[in-house]
């Protein structure tokens, strides 16, 4: 089976999964979505109301902040997969469950990376960045590029955090400004060429009012 074809698969799993409790509240199970062999990978928390009435990752408030953090950064939403840790939104939008993570990730997001397989993967947020770094603390991690086995991992702020917090907002532009060298360094190490693309234009970092 192609690698689309796998994902695929998977998307039509999650989207019927009742494997966790998660499933009982949902309206739609958000897989997540971007080409198949994405060179980067942004993993966040978990779908929000937005994401679960459209099935789509980051359609809501810091969706639209991901969008401007990402053109900063040259790199625009068909270029990368976006997913999350859990696939359906936890209600009232509290914070995933230990259980709840360890079945959604061991049963799909596990799958997701090895098919996508990409150079660098960005954690948004401390659930997604713990699956990677176990007992860090994002304060002091934030925007460093560590490997883990065959890739490259980021961890960042999540953007509704940023959102909420303005102090965090000019920490996640910096962090994500540093995309572009980050990846090339990252395709250096990693022996890969930039036949998939070329590297992002770094953009001007503008700082918004
Ligand atoms: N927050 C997340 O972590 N993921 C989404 O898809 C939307 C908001």
């Amino acid at each position: 089976m192609s690698d689309e074809a796998q994902l695929e698969k998977l998307a039509k799993q999650i989207k019927v999964c009742t494997k966790c409790e998660l499933h009982r509240s949902r309206t739609n199970a958000v897989p997540g979505e971007g080409p198949t062999h994405a060179e980067i990978m942004l993993i966040g928390e978990g779908p929000g109301a937005r994401e679960d009435e459209q099935g789509r990752p980051f359609v809501g408030a810091s969706g639209k902040f991901l969008d401007q953090l990402l053109e900063q950064a040259g790199v625009t939403r068909a270029d990368v997969w976006i997913t999350n840790v859990v696939k359906c939104r936890p209600p009232g939008n509290r914070d995933p469950l230990p259980d709840e993570v360890e079945i959604c990730t061991s049963n799909y997001l596990q799958h997701q990376i090895r098919i996508v397989n990409p150079s660098i993967i960005v954690t948004l947020g401390r659930f997604s960045m713990s699956l990677f770094f176990k007992g860090a603390k994002i304060t002091q991690i934030h925007g460093q590029m560590r490997k883990v086995e065959d890739r490259f991992v980021i961890a960042m702020f999540h953007p509704a955090a940023a959102l909420h917090q303005l102090s965090l907002k000019s920490t996640i532009m910096a962090d994500f400004a540093k995309l572009p060298e980050l990846l090339k360094e990252a395709r250096a190490e990693l022996g890969k060429s930039t036949a998939k693309g070329k590297a992002p234009k770094k953009k001007k970092m503008t700082r918004s009012k």
